[in-house]
């Protein structure tokens, strides 16, 4: 979730860390702090807020001198945002400086034993116990003092660690929580995500579960859990930096939103070749493919409204039993999975805790795993039989877009896929679709023309309270995700409801000048969404609906129509999201909302 960061090396490493921390407000963080190894030992300058408030405390850094230091950017889970419960953490006899990304779920019981042992606490974190133990366990040995506490703790953590009495250290380690290393000439890195390296070096190695990096200047050496020294060979980073920059929008939200043709050809077109559909599975062959009884797909937030969509795709396509399930209850549900269940994980960053876990959980219980994943080598990626990398490229605002269009998209290729190895789709049928997921970029293309009127649209609405969406079957799925964007970034109170449910209790909320956002592209269902608009327009709502370009009955009854190009129903659930998404935007914008970074969210959400 939240950002760290490390530098040792010739340069002064305040500038340099806060530059690089801002690379990673990406992540979401309500605090933000540094440490600096200097003349004087360890200075710690910490605040609540933007970066920018500890740049001004600070001037930019120059107020910490120093060549070694460790940064980071604070989403709390433990203690509120305060300027003392950001990090870094400094041991009570100011020996050692700890930045944490994750959740130490023995905190309490850890606290309780090193109060016992004369320990005072300054803040409500679990962090500040790590500080605290590996301080007591420090007798002149660093890296013992931090392999000896890091032992200790249960929950998920990447730490940065620096001591006092040893200026040309950094000790980097992490468990379940993601922390890379950066290597360059004389001088070497610590970071949550590669944006923040990019400007230093390209070089960079990923630290596995529990490994434990020392940085000096020279060099970095990696030891695994049980203290043996791991020889990692670095990787390059190609990326080009501008990729994660706004590329000449204002927000990073609205550059994403029309990069989505792009992302979506990216990851389609790779896997069809001569019409056929390759995943390049490595590990779950056909015969597995063939024998499955049962999906499940586990995901959160947006991802999880992905496997809804999907579930009505793969459940009438396959013929097999479908479910979808939050990430977060799975895992405590018992589930019922085996040898015969593919579990599809989807998350986006690939370090979702909740989805992490919940992988685990069905692996353990004999599933076979295929997660969809836009970030390559992350945890989940690592842990999964097969990965189908969704090539959106970095996903910076908050608010995914471009990650989940390329995510259904990945499952359109597996419904494809897996029909042709079943046989539950017919040569013609599957050609056809095929075709139709070839043409999906262009179509995409055609929705973004929707900007303008999407934008009109937002200006009539921008100052509601409420809006509610309604859809039925796929429709309804892709209400989720149209109104979870709505919320997320403009703050307006919205619900999504299946539209046959309204009748049964969420009508009563209609009432005059009450927007409702219609989704009607389902041509089986259409004339039932006609009544469905009919109710609500009957107590005074107004009605903005999406359909088909040639249908007329639902222009007949709403005030507004998006008008959708005709397509195959396949690849139909791409086309209602990218307005809905310029709607938000849009509606945010003239809200004056931080788009990019919607209060109390995070990129990746890295703790249970
Ligand atoms: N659990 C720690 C805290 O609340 C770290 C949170 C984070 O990952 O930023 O301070």
């Amino acid at each position: 979730m939240c950002g760290i960061v490390g530098y040792i090396g010739p340069k002064q490493a305040a500038p340099l860390l806060l530059e690089a921390l801002e690379k990673l407000e990406y992540r979401g963080y309500d605090s933000a702090g540094l440490a600096i190894l200097g003349g004087n030992g360890l200075s710690v300058c910490k605040a609540k807020g933007r970066l920018s408030v500890l740049f001004d405390w600070t001037e930019g850094g120059a107020t910490m001198p120093g060549t070694a230091g460790i940064g980071h950017t604070r989403w709390a889970t433990h203690g509120e945002p305060s300027d003392v419960n950001s990090h870094p953490h400094l041991s009570h006899s100011g020996r050692v400086a700890v930045v944490h990304n994750g959740i130490v779920e023995n905190y309490a019981e850890l606290r309780e034993f090193l109060t016992e042992h004369g320990y005072e606490f300054q803040s409500d974190t679990d962090t500040e116990i790590v500080a605290q133990l590996v301080d007591f366990y420090y007798h002149g040995d660093p890296v013992k003092a931090v392999r000896d506490a890091e032992s200790l703790l249960s929950g998920s953590y990447a730490l940065g660690i620096a001591f006092a009495a040893h200026p040309d250290l950094l000790i980097a380690v992490r468990k379940d929580s993601p922390l890379i290393l950066g290597l360059g000439e004389g001088e070497n890195f610590i970071a949550s995500d590669i944006p923040a390296l990019l400007k230093h070096t390209r070089e960079i190695v990923r630290l596995d579960e529990r490994e434990l990096a020392v940085l000096t200047r020279a060099g970095v050496s990696v030891y695994d859990r049980f203290g043996d020294p791991v020889e990692k060979a670095p990787e390059h980073i190609a990326w080009d930096v501008s990729a994660a920059e706004k590329g000449g929008y204002a927000h990073f939200m609205l550059k994403e939103i029309m990069e989505q043709p792009t992302a979506i050809r990216n990851t389609i077109s790779p896997r069809i070749k001569d019409g056929e559909i390759d995943l390049g599975l490595v590990h779950i062959t056909e015969e597995v493919i063939r024998a499955i009884d049962k999906i499940n797909i586990v995901a959160c937030g947006s991802a999880s409204y992905v496997g809804m969509t999907s579930q009505y795709m793969l459940s009438k396509m396959l013929h097999v039993p479908v479910t979808v399930e939050l990430a977060s209850e799975f895992r405590y549900s018992d589930p019922v999975v085996d040898e015969k269940t593919l579990t599809i994980v989807i998350s986006q960053s690939g370090e979702t805790l909740d989805t992490l876990f919940a992988l685990r959980e069905a692996k353990r219980r004999g599933a076979h795993i295929i997660s969809v994943v836009n970030v390559v080598g992350s945890a989940i990626a690592n842990e999964s039989e097969d990965v189908l990398y969704t090539w959106a490229g970095p996903e910076i605002a908050v608010a995914t877009t471009k990650a989940y269009s390329t995510q259904l998209a990945v499952m359109y290729l597996i419904a494809l896929h897996f029909a042709r190895l079943r046989g539950t789709l017919s040569d013609a049928a599957l050609s056809e679709a095929v075709a139709a997921l070839e043409a999906l970029p262009a179509l995409v293309e055609e929705m973004l023309g929707k900007r303008e009127q999407m934008q009109y649209l937002a200006s009539l609405f921008f100052n509601l309270r409420d809006i509610f969406f309604i859809g039925r079957n796929i429709d309804y799925a892709l209400c989720l995700e149209g109104s979870l964007k709505l919320k997320e970034i403009s703050y307006i109170h919205s619900e999504a409801y299946a539209a046959g449910e309204l009748k049964h209790g969420t009508i009563s909320l209609i009432e005059p000048g009450t927007l409702v956002i219609a989704l009607c592209t389902h041509a089986p269902l259409r004339e039932k969404m006609v009544s469905n608009i009919r109710e609500v327009k009957a107590r005074g709502a107004v009605v903005i609906a999406f359909t088909d370009e040639n249908d007329a009955s639902v222009p007949a009854v709403a005030d507004h129509v998006i008008a959708l190009p005709s397509c195959a129903p396949l690849v139909l659930p791409s086309m209602p999201l990218i307005p809905l998404q310029l709607f938000a935007y849009y509606v945010a914008l003239l809200k004056g909302c931080d788009i990019d970074k919607p209060r109390n969210l995070a990129k990746s959400v890295t703790v249970e």
